[in-house]
């Protein structure tokens, strides 16, 4: 089910429009980032030039894509948004860069994922605002430099250690976004049942929140789901009962946790004695691919302290051993 995982997915779509924030202070959460943004923002705009390139890093549905357009929204300039897997060619990216106007926010989504001959076009254009074309072939291939207007690059990535040293040092703001606190999500919430004119009490939207792992783009799909149940089973509005009884009929279980999260704690636990397990090994068993698993699902179990990452490979902790009913071997402690 794919409901729990924190990727893009096509329902997304219509709600992200009409309920994403629009400016720094609609934005609820990630308190740091945001002041340290409102200060670069502000200094930009009174200098009158391109805010610094800026780099989010962090799990899936933390908000990088909004604060993205926020920024050029409040620098009041036009948004434009590609990623690293749809520029295939260095010429892709050259006939985006060439159309930019000035202090223009370009937003590359997956940046991890450029392709190396297309990062080697970007490292002028960040630095020098300048681009070095190849024109021809062979023996009469020739380099042409054009000036680009300048332009404020956001990258955002969820694997901070893919990207390479020089790009990532092209950074002049690296900002790492946190998972979302409950009390956080519970305003989130609370404001979204409200737009979405299903009105959520204070218990019934804090039991979303405690079960949309730290993410709000979880909580906003939670938050759809039970809104369904409240107009066909309830009388439009959510309480506690209606959403804990819609979560629980999905899957979803207290801590936000879904079958495949469960699973995963089960093997550790029940497989491999607790760990410690090689992620590779983890993988292989559970039938997913490394991206889904250290992307999608250990971020949240090691937030929530149910797994351990060590040297030797992931380790249930004494949390997890209890979350799938069972006491935590003695040698453990706690
Ligand atoms: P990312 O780019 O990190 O994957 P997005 O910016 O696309 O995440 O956000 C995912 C969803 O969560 C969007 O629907 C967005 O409206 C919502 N969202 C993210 N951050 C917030 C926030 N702080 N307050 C309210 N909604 C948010």
């Amino acid at each position: 089910d794919p409901t729990l995982r924190p990727d893009p997915l096509p329902e997304d779509a219509d709600d992200t429009r009409a309920l994403r924030p629009q400016t720094l202070d609609d934005f609820i959460g990630q308190r740091e980032a945001r002041a340290n943004l409102r200060v670069f923002i502000q200094s930009a705009r009174q200098r009158g030039e391109a805010m610094d390139h800026t780099l989010f890093h962090g799990p899936p549905g933390l908000g990088k894509t909004t604060l993205a357009q926020i920024m050029a929204r409040e620098l009041g300039v036009n948004f434009r948004m590609t990623s690293g897997p749809v520029l295939a060619k260095a010429g892709d990216l050259a006939a985006i860069l060439t159309n930019l106007e000035a202090r223009d926010v370009l937003f590359i989504d997956e940046i991890h994922r450029l392709n190396p001959a297309v990062e080697e076009v970007l490292y002028p254009a960040l630095e020098d605002f300048e681009l070095d074309l190849v024109i021809g072939e062979g023996p009469a291939a020739r380099t042409v430099r054009i000036g680009l207007q300048p332009f404020t690059l956001v990258g955002a990535t969820t694997r901070l250690g893919l990207l390479t040293t020089p790009l990532r040092d092209r950074f002049g703001i690296p900002t790492r976004l946190q998972f979302y606190t409950e009390d956080e999500l519970h305003d989130i919430v609370t404001r979204n049942a409200r737009k979405m004119g299903a009105p959520a009490d204070d218990l019934g939207a804090r039991e979303i929140a405690r079960r949309a792992r730290g993410t709000p783009r979880i909580a906003g799909r939670l938050l759809r789901r039970v809104v369904d149940f409240a107009v066909v089973e309830g009388d439009g509005t959510i309480t506690q009962e209606l959403a804990d009884n819609a979560l629980t009929r999905l899957g979803v279980d207290n801590l936000g946790l879904d079958m495949a999260d469960r699973r995963y704690l089960t093997m550790i636990g029940e497989d491999y004695q607790g760990g410690p397990v090689g992620v590779e090994t983890l993988c292989a068993a559970l039938s997913e691919s490394r991206d889904a698993v250290e992307e999608v699902i250990e971020p949240y179990l090691l937030q929530q302290a149910l797994i351990q990452r060590t040297p030797r490979g992931r380790m249930l902790a004494a949390r997890g051993w209890r979350h799938i009913g069972l006491e935590p071997p003695r040698a453990q402690g706690q």
